[in-house]
């Protein structure tokens, strides 16, 4: 299908100017706008034929590329520059009553349908802390947020009771007002009523005549267990609702897990720092430490322990959050405990277990001191004195 040229679309001359190129422009967008021409089709698609010519003649940029390039600057695959759609994304016929708009500030007709169109309502975040416990099992729990929902008092029709919305004045019930501006018509939602038709005389004193409280909406949640904290779930639907039959938002919950007194977490793994008896930890024994499932596990401490080492009880972590596949473990981290209050036969008997107990009783002190020689050595200055 060849293409009739952009100037002789809006009649006019190659080297018309940008007033001139309006002027024309206005007379046959206002010629063929689909509300002068309900139901007629050549008139609609002379309409948008007309918005495209002027839409690239009026862009100083396109215009000379199509001076150049004719249709084919503008065409998929095209010699000219860019290509494909001028328009670029969206459906043409918004484009075209964009460009009318432009043209003739607004108001007129089409202005207000795009505006009416369904919309989706918007998504809802609810803030949810849970225990490390309860992340642990998973848990099916109640959460409480404000929503709008219908008066009861008026039924949601926000007028007094025994008293009803009357039909707008002004726009007699339509929503939209008409004025005449200049030589064609100007169409605007009704400041009155705000486009809904009616107005309330009598407005309900419970909702103030909206129609709608405020009230506590419950619902139910199900926090899948190995959740952890950041994440978030996704309550399709019940967000705010769409706006002229739109569909309703999503409500997120973000998730956070609290500190825990006893266990650490680092995603899977759970760490327990547990103190260990000195004589325990020299002699070997056992100590008990909790789970987070709530029972108790006996931990053997190997002779001769350190503070810091840690103790692996595989499997007593996090669950993984798929269920499938091995959870974490758990991280005994020992603290060797130093006594303290000791009576003075206590302290006898430590005074003569130091007497008889050689340097490689003292690992860590051994090493310590190994690296303490080096350091110093490395110091020692050009007069072979180490530094006081
Ligand atoms: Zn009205
Ligand atoms: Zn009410």
């Amino acid at each position: 299908m060849s293409k009739q040229d952009y100037y002789e679309v809006l009649g006019v001359s190659k080297d018309v100017d940008a007033k001139a190129l309006k002027s024309a422009y206005r007379k046959l967008a206002l010629k063929y706008h689909p509300d002068q021409n309900p139901g007629d089709d050549a008139a609609e698609a002379k309409f948008k034929e007309v918005g495209e010519a002027y839409a690239i003649l009026s862009d100083p940029e396109k215009r000379a590329a199509y001076d150049r390039f004719g249709h084919a600057a503008f065409e998929g695959g095209g010699a000219g520059p860019g290509g494909g759609n001028p328009f670029g994304q969206g459906d043409p016929g918004d484009i075209f009553e964009n460009i009318f708009s432009q043209v003739f500030g607004g108001g007129f007709g089409g202005g207000g349908r795009r505006r009416n169109g369904p919309a989706r309502g918007n998504d809802l975040r609810y803030d949810l802390e849970i225990a490390l416990e309860d992340a642990f099992t998973g848990k099916d729990t109640e959460i409480t947020l404000p929503t709008a929902v219908d008066c009861d008092t008026c039924d949601g029709s926000g007028a007094e009771p025994g008293t009803s919305p009357e039909t707008c004045p002004t726009c007699q019930g339509a929503g939209r007002v008409r004025a005449q501006q200049g030589f064609f018509t100007m169409e605007r939602t009704c400041a009155r009523c705000s486009g809904r038709g009616k107005v309330i005389p009598h407005p309900c004193k419970t909702c103030g005549g909206a129609g709608q409280v405020r009230e506590d909406r419950t619902l139910q949640v199900k926090i899948p267990a190995g959740v952890e904290s950041g994440m978030r779930i996704r309550l399709a639907g019940e967000g705010e609702p769409g706006m002229n039959g739109g569909p309703k938002g999503d409500l997120y919950i973000f998730i956070d897990v609290s500190e825990h007194d006893i266990f650490e977490r680092d995603g899977p793994n759970l760490y327990c720092p547990a103190p260990v008896p000195m004589v325990t930890a020299a002699l070997g024994g056992e100590i008990e430490i909790p789970t987070i499932d709530g029972g108790r596990a006996r931990v053997t401490v190997p002779e001769g322990a350190q503070t810091g080492r840690k103790l692996r009880l595989r499997g007593k972590g996090m669950p993984s959050l798929r269920g499938s596949g091995h959870g974490g473990d758990l991280f005994v981290e020992m603290i060797v405990e130093t006594p303290r209050n000791l009576s003075a036969r206590q302290k006898e008997l430590l005074r003569e277990f130091c007497e008889c107990s050689g340097a490689d009783c003292n690992p860590e002190s051994e090493g310590f001191l190994g690296r303490v020689k080096k350091f110093w050595d490395g110091m020692t200055g050009e007069d072979g004195q180490r530094p006081n």
